[in-house]
């Protein structure tokens, strides 16, 4: 670990572009913290592969990297055609027919059989991420008349979405519980829930992770107008959210989500959850070496709107150039985080807290920002008193220390917080402190002089026992090359 840390975390989608364990340790040496694996595409024992090729990878290079599986949900999509695709032209007539086997010119089927529940008159039907717009013109039995809107290739088992949401498929289809699973086999980190209409896919989730033994967080991934509607409630059940930019803005219009994706990052914070921005960050580096300055400032604002995470999908799953795009996305979100000017809302002075721990993390806050800290240390076994104090965006940086292996994958999603090894428990609260001084002195994120805050729990190793803080200033000097303690 140098000296020098990204506060904002780097989650990449695994695929084709990144199928062996060279290319996965090179991505995680470009800075990936968690990987997403699409349960979308590819099979349960692909996954399981390159699950096992991360952790891995992971371990050779000594970082904690996060895995988190991303469920299908379900499938909103056409039927196929005789030749594959057809070209439709803006004022043709077109049916989407639920006793039509194989599509031609005039008519396709549908996977998705309740469409013809769902829609009435007039409504807007978006094909293929919005690249086709069809309007219905009327329902007679199992045919949905339409016309089209904006015409263009239409190919086989493309997605469809209703302009304005409304589509009763469930969230969680069997496949996802089946998925559910492997995502408990493989222990994930994190499980993302496609398609959430409302708390209740959320804890449908969390009942089925639960009986499958994974401690896996759960995050909703925010792309229905009627999660946007139940923002509140879906984001209290979940332990954060994805703004899934991708279907979102087919269903509420692209120009509504930039101003959704600042709402739902600060919302996630001030209920202590945390956000992953994703979709088309740096899409244009799925063929071309370089971003386009858009894709720079579309980075650079999310981390600048509080996004613990910024998520690359088709860019390292199935591009050119996924290393590099890493690099790339590191180097901005670096850049991004020196505007960052670390003052805390004054509300935060108003503040009342539930619990001991709670108040811990904030008192080591407002000391961290009222004397001149360095770093806070905190001593953990559930990352929580972490999670804490990295939800105010003060841009201190956080070295979150345990022995728990799950618990320092997970937190590698944190904004601000650095996962650090802890060899094992201590029983020496002194011995304790100086582990942590040696190690942030080694990294060179500290020398002698400095000052830190560190919190822990008295008794130690007791989760959710944090009740200390105290201010160190460190004495601890450098050892030299093979003592270098393990981040
Ligand atoms: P997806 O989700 O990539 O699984 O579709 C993200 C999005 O919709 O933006
Ligand atoms: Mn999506």
């Amino acid at each position: 670990m140098k000296g020098i840390t990204r506060a904002t975390k780097i989650v990449a989608t695994l695929g084709p572009a990144t199928d062996s364990p060279q290319k996965i340790e090179q991505l995680i040496s470009a800075g990936v913290d968690v990987v997403r694996l699409n349960f979308s595409h590819g099979t349960a024992k692909e996954h399981i592969q390159r699950a096992s090729w991360v952790h891995e990878a992971a371990h050779r290079l000594e970082r904690d990297v996060g895995v988190m599986v991303d469920l299908q949900g379900p499938k909103i999509r056409i039927g196929k055609f005789e030749n594959g695709q057809i070209e439709l032209v803006a004022g043709a007539e077109f049916i989407l027919d639920l006793d039509c086997n194989l599509g031609n010119q005039n008519r396709v089927g549908l996977d998705y059989r309740q469409l013809i529940d769902d829609v009435s008159d007039e409504d807007i039907l978006l094909l293929n991420d919005g690249h086709i717009v069809l309007q219905v013109e009327s329902l007679v039995n199992k045919e949905i008349f339409c016309k089209v809107i904006q015409g263009g290739i239409l190919s086989d088992k493309k997605g469809i979405n209703r302009q304005g949401g409304g589509l009763s498929a469930p969230a969680l289809t069997d496949k996802d519980i089946e998925d559910i699973s492997v995502a408990a086999s493989i222990e994930a980190d994190y499980v993302a829930v496609s398609f959430p209409k409302s708390a209740n896919d959320i804890f449908r989730a969390r009942q089925l992770l639960i009986k499958a033994s994974s401690k896996a967080w759960v995050i909703a991934k925010i792309e229905r107008v009627e999660a946007i509607r139940n923002l509140n409630e879906i984001l209290d059940a979940s332990h954060g959210l994805m703004v899934a930019r991708g279907d979102l803005a087919t269903e509420v219009g692209e120009a509504a989500v930039p101003a959704l994706q600042k709402r739902m990052i600060q919302l996630a914070r001030d209920k202590n959850k945390l956000a992953i921005t994703a979709t088309q960050m740096m899409e244009s580096m799925t063929q071309s070496p370089v971003p386009t300055r858009a894709e720079v400032s579309d980075v650079a604002n999310a981390v600048l709107d509080g996004t613990d995470a910024v998520m690359l999908s088709a860019e390292t799953a199935a591009g050119k150039y996924p290393a590099r795009t890493v690099s790339k996305m590191s180097e901005i979100c670096l850049e991004a985080e020196k505007f960052v000017e670390g003052i805390v809302d004054s509300h935060f002075l108003d503040r009342t807290f539930q619990s001991i721990d709670q108040s811990i993390a904030m008192a080591s806050l407002f000391v961290a920002l009222h004397l001149k800290i360095k770093a806070i240390a905190s001593f953990t076994q559930s990352g929580s008193t972490a999670l804490w104090i990295s939800r105010l965006n003060s841009g201190v940086p956080i070295y979150a220390m345990t022995p728990e292996d799950s618990t320092r994958r997970r937190m590698s999603l944190y904004r601000d917080v650095q996962p650090i090894f802890l060899p094992q428990e201590q029983n020496d609260r002194e011995e304790l402190i100086r582990i942590a001084e040696q190690k942030l002195v080694d990294a060179k994120i500290v020398t002698q002089g400095d000052l830190i805050v560190v919190t822990i729990g008295e008794p130690l190793g007791q989760s959710g026992g944090t009740n200390t803080m105290k201010i160190v200033e460190i004495s601890a000097k450098p050892l030299g090359g093979s003592e270098q303690l393990r981040l």
